[in-house]
């Protein structure tokens, strides 16, 4: 089982062309800061900035009534993800007022983890469960022999696999063509609480309609 982890890499100048949670959104030209559908319509905060293969991926999350506002449903418009081409980009002019900005900006590394699901050595209460790849990963890293937690919070996602523990009912449909969409990352909440998205304590999922460049996201 492979995972590629996002792993928190210090900070970063905030409209830098890096992976990077917070920091200012780049965009295309005429690219206008999405306001939330589904609270008081304020402007959504800006969450992550990662560059893939086809393009960037930009994930934008409202924080305007965190716990009302339905960032849980992709559909919702609480939640925005973009999929943009990787030339022209340029820094998005900031709304005036609203929570716009994450207090810090967070570089990002990939890191590729390779784990063998029977050398895992959770404590089984049944055999039920099936592994999860990202889950694992998670919970195994910096993990020393004989600890039972290692350090999380480093660990700000994962881009590519499969998304953890996510129910088929739950799979978004493109907001553009209404079809299938492919699993792009996960996006945990941040390094340190002062920073950090709230997610009400779940786990984030990008996915992305290559054929539209649309994307989604949403929690669990
Ligand atoms: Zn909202
Ligand atoms: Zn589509």
């Amino acid at each position: 089982m492979q995972t590629t982890l996002m792993i928190y890499d210090g900070t970063a100048p905030a409209d830098s062309d890096v992976p990077r949670t917070g920091g200012v959104p780049l965009a295309p030209a005429g690219f206008a800061w999405p306001m939330c559908g589904s609270c008081c319509g304020g402007p959504l905060q800006f969450f992550a900035h990662l560059p893939v293969e086809d393009g960037v991926l930009s994930v934008f999350v409202c924080q305007n009534d965190p716990g009302a506002c339905e960032f849980w449903d992709a559909s919702s418009g609480a939640n925005r993800a973009y999929l943009f081409p990787r030339e022209g980009l340029q820094p998005v002019a900031v709304p005036e007022t609203g929570l716009t900005l994450l207090p810090a900006t967070s570089a990002i590394r990939t890191q590729l983890v390779t784990l063998d699901p029977d050398d895992t050595d959770d404590d089984d209460d049944g055999d039920e469960l099936v592994p999860d790849a990202y889950d694992l990963a998670r919970s195994d890293w910096k993990r020393e022999p004989g600890e039972r937690f290692g350090k999380q919070r480093e660990v700000l996602g994962s881009v590519g696999g499969s998304p953890s523990y996510l129910e088929d009912d739950r799979l978004p449909a493109c907001p553009s063509c209404a079809g299938t969409m492919d699993f792009a990352a996960h996006l945990e909440e941040g390094i340190s609480s002062e920073t950090a998205m709230n997610l009400g304590g779940q786990l984030g999922y990008v996915f992305v309609c290559r054929a539209c460049r649309a994307g989604a996201f949403f929690t669990d």
